[in-house]
């Protein structure tokens, strides 16, 4: 798809509908990649952190998340077909998952909210398989028992909530070791999930 560039940001020009699409066969694919959901406020940190930057540039879609977005990609004269917020495409991706057997993780949030957030998904759609939760407060100590936990899972999705860019950063520096079709950061998705 065409790339937008804001503030030095490469933001994918795409609808909701083709972002899912575009998650979907990167699963089938079982890519291994990275995708970050850029609103104004991550773009104006990538500006002042070259690493996160990098992260995003190198991300397999960054799909432009809220108004802000979209305003400065119409501002710079370019095509923003509309809002692809990080929150509505989790959720699309969810509904999705029963019926294409995927298998999902949940990490991040305070102690408690994953598992929470599980709850709501089994309820909001049935016979959805998450098929792990781990809270998003840890040392570097931890670490290799979060990395084994989530590649003994075997998920086919990583909704990885950490803020921005700890998430970012955490997802990228382990993709390799992590083996999960497709990662993406979402930020404070479970919190409302877990409500
Ligand atoms: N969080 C976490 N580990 C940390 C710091 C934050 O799991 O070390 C979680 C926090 O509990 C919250 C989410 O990351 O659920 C960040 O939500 P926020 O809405 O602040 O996201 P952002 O605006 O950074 O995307």
């Amino acid at each position: 798809s065409n790339k937008v560039n804001i503030l030095g940001v490469r933001v994918d020009s795409v609808t909701m509908d083709e972002a899912v699409s575009r998650v979907e066969a990167y699963m089938d694919q079982r890519a291994g990649v990275m995708i970050a959901t850029a609103n104004a406020e991550m773009i104006m940190r990538a500006t002042k952190d070259a690493e996160l930057m990098q992260i995003l540039n190198e991300a397999a879609l960054v799909v432009p998340d809220g108004a802000g977005t979209v305003w400065a990609a119409h501002h710079l004269g370019y095509a923003m077909p509309e809002r692809v917020a990080g929150y509505d495409m989790a959720q699309r991706l969810m509904a999705d998952a029963p019926s294409h057997h995927r298998r999902i993780f949940f990490f991040g949030s305070a102690p408690g909210v994953a598992e929470k957030a599980k709850i709501k998904a089994e309820h909001l759609y049935p016979g959805i398989e998450i098929v792990g939760v781990r809270n998003g407060f840890f040392s570097a100590q931890d670490e290799p028992e979060i990395l084994a936990q989530i590649r003994d899972a075997r998920p086919d999705l990583l909704l990885a909530a950490l803020g921005v860019p700890k998430q970012e950063k955490w997802l990228y520096r382990h993709l390799q070791e992590l083996g999960v079709p497709v990662s993406i950061g979402v930020g404070g998705t479970l919190d409302v999930m877990a409500g």
